[in-house]
C-alpha cells in the first residue's frame, strides 16, 4: 500500500491562521493591521532553512546575532501606530525587513535603518522579492534616527533602549508617535509616546522583549 505524505499547508493558510490564533484571540484588534499581517509574506523574510517555521508564533534568528520579531510584536507595534494610510514612517532596526513590510502595506512611505550592513543588503532582497520596492533601505545609527527624511508622522524601533531616544523623539511631527522598547537588557515596556506641546505624553505601555539598541543613544 502506497503511504501519501501528508501535504504541507499553502503559506496562505498559515498566515491566515496565525492571524487568527496569535494576534486576533490575543488583543489585536485593529482591521487594517490584521489584514496588512494576512498579506505580507513572512516566509520571504525568513532564512531559508528556517521557512517551514516561518509562521511560527516566536522570534527567529535571521544571522549576525539578530531575529525576526514575533508577529505578534510586529502587529503591536503596527497597532500602536495607528496609521491610516500615507504617514511618512521611520523604521529603526530593519533587521529583515519585515515590519518595514508591513507599514507599507498599511500605505506608508516608510524609510528603515539597519546598522548591520549585510542585514541590511539581505533585508532589501527581502522586500524586493515580496514586492516592496518602495521601502527605503538605509545603513546608520539608527538611535539617531534619520535626519534627511524627518519629521516623521510615526517612528516604529524593534530593539531596546536603555531610555527614551530623545534624538528619535524630535525627529516627531506634533502629534506624532514614536513605538520603543524602553528598559534593561531583556526586559523592557513597549512604550506608545505622542509629541506633544507638554513633551513627550505616555499613551500605554506593556511588557516585552526586544534586542539590545546599540548606538549612541542605545546601550
Ligand atoms: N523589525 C525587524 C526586527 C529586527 S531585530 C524585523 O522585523 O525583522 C532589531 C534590529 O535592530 C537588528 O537587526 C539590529 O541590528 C538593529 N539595531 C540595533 N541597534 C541599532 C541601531 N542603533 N541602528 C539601527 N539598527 C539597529
Amino acid at each position: 500500500m502506497r503511504v501519501r505524505s501528508p501535504v504541507s499547508p499553502e503559506p496562505g493558510e498559515l498566515r491566515s491562521r496565525m492571524v487568527e490564533q496569535q494576534l486576533r484571540c490575543r488583543d489585536v484588534v485593529d482591521e487594517r493591521v490584521l489584514a496588512a499581517m494576512e498579506r505580507v509574506p513572512r516566509e520571504l523574510f525568513v532564512p531559508k532553512r528556517l521557512q517551514g517555521r516561518a509562521y511560527d508564533d516566536a522570534a527567529l534568528p535571521i544571522g549576525e546575532g539578530q531575529t525576526i520579531s514575533q508577529p505578534y510584536m510586529v502587529a503591536r507595534i503596527a497597532e500602536a501606530l495607528d496609521l491610516t494610510g500615507g504617514e511618512r514612517v521611520l523604521d529603526v532596526g530593519t533587521g529583515s525587513g519585515y515590519q518595514a513590510a508591513v507599514l507599507a502595506e498599511l500605505g506608508s512611505y516608510v524609510d528603515t535603518i539597519e546598522r548591520i550592513p549585510v542585514l541590511a543588503e539581505q533585508a532589501r532582497a527581502n522586500l524586493d522579492a515580496a514586492g516592496y520596492e518602495r521601502v527605503r533601505v538605509h545603513v546608520g545609527d539608527g538611535s539617531q534616527g534619520f535626519p534627511a527624511r524627518a519629521p516623521f508622522t510615526a517612528i516604529a524601533v524593534a530593539a531596546a533602549a536603555p531610555e527614551l531616544p530623545r534624538t528619535l523623539y524630535e525627529q516627531l511631527e506634533p502629534r506624532g508617535r514614536l513605538v520603543v522598547p524602553v528598559g534593561r537588557r531583556g526586559v523592557q515596556q513597549l512604550q506608545v509616546i505622542i509629541h506633544s506641546p507638554e513633551g513627550p505624553a505616555v499613551l500605554r505601555s506593556v511588557p516585552c522583549r526586544f534586542v539590545p539598541l546599540l548606538g549612541e543613544e542605545g546601550f
